[in-house]
């Protein structure tokens, strides 16, 4: 656990860090044995130490007493774990590119060839429900099927991982690929790839990189 709480401060102080969450904005969980690890509501990321995180049991109650308050998005982090049992991290953000496609409520498109990142060819916008509410993570997880990214409407983004290290890697990834979906609108229309180009990297992904 210990091992675990350093790992989750150091991924939420890398996101945040790479611009991806703007003032005390977004939160990121990883699943335990016992429930769900999540990093504590409107703390300042620099100053993030493992002792804030909040270990939740099933249902919301802190395992620990007198915790911080966890995060108020801790119901679609749960609602996540429970419908996508190869989930074991998730990282969301209020990241400027994606956050601007959620404001369109436009799904963000193979502009790309790394939205296979999320697995899919096209990153679904979930529809719109206010902050912190069990109506988000139902909505969010419709537009997650299948996927391990969506967007969510007028909100940001949800990116998820089988590891805190691909969830956060989604995270940096779909970003990166919004920001070149806007950048490209601003010049014309981009050309999209097609389903099948996607599938096969998506195939590829999988073993990029060091083995
Ligand atoms: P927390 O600081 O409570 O995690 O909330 C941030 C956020 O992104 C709400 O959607
Ligand atoms: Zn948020």
């Amino acid at each position: 656990m210990i091992k675990d709480g350093l790992a989750l401060v150091k991924a939420a102080q890398h996101c945040w860090e790479g611009g991806l969450m703007p003032g005390t904005s977004g939160n990121l969980s990883m699943r335990t044995p016992r429930g769900l690890l999540i990093t504590p509501s409107g703390v300042q990321y620099p100053e993030l130490t493992p002792s804030d995180l909040v270990e939740l049991e099933p249902g919301g109650r802190p395992l620990r007493a007198f915790s911080p308050v966890p995060s108020s998005e801790w119901r679609f982090h749960e609602q996540i774990y429970e419908r996508r049992p190869e989930v074991n991290a998730i990282v969301h953000t209020h990241s400027r590119y994606a956050t601007t496609i959620s404001c369109l409520r436009r799904p963000i498109p193979a502009v790309h060839y790394m939205i296979a990142a999320a697995g899919v060819s096209q990153v679904r916008c979930a529809d719109y429900a206010t902050y912190g509410t069990a109506e988000l993570g139902q909505n969010a997880l419709k537009a997650l099927d299948g996927a391990k990214a969506c967007l969510l409407a007028n909100h940001g983004l949800i990116a998820l991982g089988r590891t805190l290290k691909e969830a956060t890697k989604v995270a940096f990834e779909i970003e990166n690929v919004a920001a070149l979906y806007w950048h490209a609108l601003q010049a014309g229309q981009p050309v999209l790839l097609d389903d099948a180009e996607i599938q096969r990297v998506v195939a590829k992904l999988e073993t990029y990189g060091q083995p």
